[in-house]
């Protein structure tokens, strides 16, 4: 049990009481309140930017070996709090608890360390004399004050996803996290209210519609990054364009899974079983688009449907539980999703829907045998616990379906045969590709997607490029 429910902001290094809107977050395991959080007014939202605009200088200044220090004491502060930052976010979001303290806070203090030891060894990317007496080189500037806006399915690792490379950098951040999930980002802004420097990062919490525009808009802002769905982003770039402010969008997923008839079945579905449905499927990267060859489809389908079948569900603990959805909402789009499906003669919903006995935003696992490549529920994304299987010819028609979709983030490639998956991998267009596997990530690679699914990367070395700005400087001798 938590009794300790973090609920004020952090602007200029004070801790605040939020002086707008008060928004009620909910349990997802029992639909019953936690409590409401004050989210900040226009004034403050304003003032957070003030605040990081009076920091930047200072911050983008500061020899890098501080600024790394500072990166690792923050990494440090989060894993000295894990129990109570996991425990928070596993409330707030339904999750797994070890989830949250397992994976998610070991990652997200992993993503402050891997970003305070790159900046020590960051060089020029290019330097030499191009002109006859004239020495060039490139020099990486800070590109000023960043807004960072996160989502809600893992919100303490995007959170560090965001803050980690824009601070390292040499940006001012304000960070605004969903208002469905505030808490752990305002746990965070209670424990490095004095570890940081004032204003160097701000952390407020509300509404889209209210805070995060009011944060997108203003002038004093040189970079927006958002991870969130496409008609935000759409909502982002019109207010960036105005004051021709970078963005870097991290938007949805519909990841498709090629399953070749060389495939080991077993290995197979037990990655799509588990990657399917991990998070509850809210995962922008989730295994929910399955195209099998037709030579084992038939097989595949009987293991899988018998597995998704004996998968739990509900509040208890185990690891491969599924949770709850994040909301009531979310979880009446799923069943909108699958009541449609359903109303196609093809298709066969094998397992899943509402589950009356449980008092949260359950919604069981489901399958969905024969979708077509032209269904709804092939093509969009359903941001729950659903995943479809279609039956298709060959590797070619696998390869030409996966790519025929307006998202572009992740994929995977199931084969015995290494050289083939390699040559199916090198086809598909998409951000990451994993062959015989589904999910991991490693801060020192990227992730980031194409079209619809945005632009610039998240982690790695290249996420740094995102947040700075290459300069020209020419000395002459
Ligand atoms: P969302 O777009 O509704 O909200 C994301 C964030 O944007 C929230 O903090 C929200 O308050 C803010 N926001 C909404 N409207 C805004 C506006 N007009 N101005 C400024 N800020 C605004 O998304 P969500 O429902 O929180 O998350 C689910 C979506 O996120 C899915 O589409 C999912 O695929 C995507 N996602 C993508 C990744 C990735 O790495 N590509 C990771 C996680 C989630």
């Amino acid at each position: 049990m938590i009794d300790d429910w973090p609920t004020e902001l952090l602007i200029g290094g004070q801790l605040c009481t939020g002086l707008g809107a008060a928004e009620t977050i909910y349990d997802p395991r029992t639909a019953q309140s936690l409590g409401a959080v004050p989210e900040a007014s226009a004034n403050q939202a304003d003032d957070a930017v003030a605040q990081a605009s009076d920091a930047f200088h200072a911050w983008s200044r500061m020899a890098i070996n501080q600024r790394s220090r500072l990166l690792l004491s923050i990494a440090e502060t989060i894993e000295r709090a894990k129990p109570w930052l996991a425990g928070l976010e596993a409330i707030n979001c339904g999750k797994n608890p070890g989830q949250a303290l397992d994976e998610e806070l070991p990652a997200a203090a992993d993503t402050f360390r891997y970003y305070a030891g790159l900046i020590r060894n960051q060089a020029a990317p290019m330097a030499g004399e191009y002109c006859p007496g004239q020495t060039s080189f490139v020099r990486r500037s800070a590109v000023g004050v960043v807004v960072a806006i996160a989502p809600w399915n893992y919100p303490i690792m995007m959170a560090a996803w965001k803050i980690a490379p824009a601070l390292a950098a040499g940006n001012t951040v304000v960070f605004k996290p969903s208002e469905l999930t505030p808490y752990t980002a305002l746990a965070l802004a209670r424990l490095i209210a004095s570890v940081v420097p004032p204003g160097v990062l701000n952390i407020v919490t509300g509404r889209g519609e209210s805070v995060g525009r009011q944060l997108i808009t203003n002038p004093r802002v040189r970079m927006i990054s958002l991870t969130g769905g496409i008609p935000t982003g759409q909502k982002i770039l019109q207010a960036a364009h105005k004051s021709v402010k970078r963005t870097h969008l991290e938007l949805g997923g519909k990841a498709p899974v090629l399953v070749l008839d060389d495939a080991d079945v077993e290995k197979t579905v037990a990655g799509v079983a588990r990657y399917g449905y991990y998070n509850a499927g809210q995962d922008c990267t989730a295994a929910c688009r399955i195209f099998v060859q037709k030579g084992i489809y038939d097989q595949f389908v009987d293991m899988l449907s018998e597995r998704v079948g004996g998968l739990r569900f509900g509040v208890s603990r185990h690891q491969d539980d599924v949770g709850p959805l994040i909301s009531d909402r979310q979880r009446n789009s799923i069943a909108s999703f699958v009541e449609r499906a359903r109303e196609q003669s093809h298709i066969d919903v094998t397992v899943g829907g509402y589950i009356p006995d449980l008092e949260g935003y359950f919604y069981a696992p489901t399958l969905i045998v024969g979708a077509q490549q032209s269904d709804e529920i092939v093509q969009a994304e359903v941001f729950g616990p659903v995943v479809s299987v279609t039956c298709c010819d060959d590797e070619q028609q696998a390869v030409s379906w996966a790519n025929a979709s307006e998202y572009g983030l992740a994929s995977s490639v199931w084969s015995g045969d290494i050289g083939r998956a390699m040559r199916v991998a090198s086809e598909l267009e998409y951000g990451a590709t994993w062959i015989n596997s589904h999910f991991l990530l490693a801060s020192e690679m990227p992730h980031g997607g194409l079209r619809a699914s945005g632009y610039g990367n998240d982690l790695s070395a290249f996420a740094l490029d995102d947040y700075s700005v290459l300069r020209h400087i020419m000395v002459s001798h």
